[in-house]
């Protein structure tokens, strides 16, 4: 399955989460299995060149597609989640929201110093997430070595925020 088809299988929802938002919905192309396998396989072709120790996840939708990258690229899984979830120590940042501040963390031991990273998300919008993520993994002294995304909402700069990372993106907005 080629980009524009996989990109003809994400809905659009207007208004949601709330009014003036145009929503990316990701669920429908996960149920469709040639759309879900060919999405594994262009992310994980796009994070194989830069041969991870880890994919890093970004809670939730980070997860559903870091996992199977991961398993195909035969590296590890870290997740990065919202407060208070991961039960062992952990490093947190706090980052704005439109309204607002939220916070991620990741487990202190999950990786170790050099480590290459490679961040997977389903969506860079503002770039705000994502920078959270990598100033985790910079506490964590990980080598954070790309990002990359299911799709990516151009006129948002989201770029901006990562401005040394190279970001890849299999569908864009
Ligand atoms: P950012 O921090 O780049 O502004 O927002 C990206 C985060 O918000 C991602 O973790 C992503 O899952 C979520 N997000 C924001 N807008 C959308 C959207 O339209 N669709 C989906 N699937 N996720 C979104």
């Amino acid at each position: 399955m080629d980009i524009q088809e996989i990109k003809s299988l994400i809905r659009d929802i207007p208004d949601f989460p709330k009014p003036g938002i145009l929503f990316r919905d990701i669920t429908t192309l996960l149920c469709d299995p040639q759309g879900l396998r060919s999405t594994i396989d262009l992310l994980a072709g796009t994070c194989a060149p830069l041969n991870p120790d880890y994919i890093v996840g970004i809670e939730s939708r980070g997860f559903i597609f870091g996992t199977p990258v991961a398993h195909q690229l035969g590296c590890g899984f870290v997740p990065v989640r919202k407060p208070k979830k991961l039960p062992a120590p952990v490093h947190r940042v706090s980052y704005d929201l439109e309204y607002g501040q939220d916070q991620l963390e990741i487990h202190q031991d999950a990786i170790s110093s050099g480590d290459r990273i490679v961040i997977v998300d389903d969506l860079m919008a503002t770039g705000g997430t994502a920078k959270a993520a990598a100033e985790l993994i910079e506490k964590a002294e990980g080598q954070l070595v790309g990002c990359v995304f299911v799709i990516e909402l151009e006129a948002l700069g989201g770029r901006q925020n990562l401005p040394e990372v190279p970001i890849a993106s299999l569908i864009q907005y």
